[in-house]
């Protein structure tokens, strides 16, 4: 490699494993959720890693990462959680041993075709909508569903998902309820035919909030990454301690010391009111550092906090290291994490990007990775 990476993610596989240990709950099983390369932590090291520690399920999002998966784990269950989108999605389902979500009467003659061409039975998961209009049947089309497998002997149901959209707020706990009646009746209307399926409905919240949602498998996602699904609200202490699995530096360029008065990145939005010692950081929104982050954020330099001053620019932002005057060029700026107390944690980088973890995770994992 040339020069130097500006932005650098690290990842822990063993902290992510660390936490599938820890939300284990018993005579239950778990679906790791490694969609979106692992929400940015990188799919196949955190899936490898989470395999070694008993894993035996994983869901991902598209049919491709489900391939790219199969190569590196090729004894696990793989679920396509966004289902299949034409011929070549549900080819490759039957090929790799990917199990594709059916989410819509659109997909039955792709998978029954699939399932023909290979003249061995394909497994699917039947995906139901009880309240997150997003995707799945109907929840009061179990008898179309009844009737699509009766007249598709080839297709293998092996569970029944739904998901649920107010799982990480208490205040709706009444709506993770009706979402749980609903996934019930489904799930019994299922079995009174023949169909006795395990269910699947808790995300990360769920599992750690809504023990009434947990069914036969639970989805942690956000929660395998180290992040508190109920971080900020009633609920907080419900999730046991986890552990955060990625590290975010970039290099200082620059230090100096800037006069009272002197304004500091574009549109002089900051303004020294005393004598400071500033330093520039090689990150920006360029690295998906966002320029929603200006002003508000902090990052960590020589194990002090250092307040982003001014304007983030595509490569390039300034802190105030006037309380770390030991800083050098070269030096790291720790972006997310960092040592003991001073370290920057997804939750608080993502409330000043007005955002939340999983969207801070999936943005700056896209930079570099290296594994720690
Ligand atoms: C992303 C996702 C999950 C995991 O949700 P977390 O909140 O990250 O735990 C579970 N199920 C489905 C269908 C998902 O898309």
């Amino acid at each position: 490699m040339i020069g130097y990476n500006a932005v650098q993610v690290f990842v822990a596989p063993q902290a992510v494993a660390g936490n599938w240990l820890r939300l284990q709950h018993k005579g239950t099983e778990m679906v790791a959720v490694v969609k979106a390369d692992a929400y940015g932590h990188g799919l196949i090291p955190v899936a490898q890693a989470l395999a070694r520690v008993g894993a035996r399920r994983f869901a991902v999002g598209t049919v491709a990462e489900g391939v790219m998966l199969r190569e590196a784990l090729p004894g696990a269950q793989i679920i396509a959680l966004l289902g299949i989108q034409d011929v070549s999605d549900a080819v490759a389902c039957r090929d790799y041993g990917i199990v594709p979500l059916v989410t819509h009467a659109g997909q039955w003659p792709l998978v029954r075709r699939a399932a023909a061409a290979a003249a061995r039975p394909l497994a699917v998961i039947l995906k139901f909508d009880t309240g997150m209009a997003r995707l799945g049947f109907a929840w009061e089309a179990v008898a179309h569903v009844v009737e699509a497998l009766r007249a598709a002997p080839m297709l293998r149901p092996v569970a029944v998902f739904s998901h649920l959209a107010t799982a990480d707020d208490p205040e709706a706990a009444d709506f993770v309820a009706e979402q749980t009646m609903r996934l019930t009746a489904i799930q019994a209307a299922l079995a009174a035919v023949g169909f006795s399926l395990p269910a699947s409905l808790a995300n990360s919240a769920a599992l750690v909030a809504h023990p009434a949602a947990h069914f036969q498998w639970q989805r942690p996602g956000i929660a395998l990454y180290g992040a508190n699904p109920l971080a900020g609200t009633a609920w907080e202490d419900r999730c046991p301690p986890l552990i955060s699995a990625m590290t975010v530096t970039a290099p200082i360029l620059q230090v100096r010391d800037i006069a009272p008065g002197v304004s500091v990145s574009y549109g002089r939005t900051f303004r020294a009111s005393r004598p400071m010692r500033i330093a520039i950081v090689a990150a920006g929104y360029a690295d998906a550092y966002s320029r929603g982050l200006s002003a508000k954020a902090a990052m960590v330099v020589g194990g002090v906090r250092a307040p982003v001053l001014g304007r983030v620019c595509m490569q390039m932002t300034a802190v105030d290291v006037t309380h770390c005057p030991s800083v050098r060029p070269g030096d790291r700026a720790y972006l997310l994490g960092g040592p003991g107390e001073a370290a920057i944690t997804a939750d608080e980088l993502a409330a000043w990007w007005g955002t939340i973890p999983y969207e801070v995770f999936c943005l700056l994992g896209m930079n570099p990775r290296t594994l720690v």
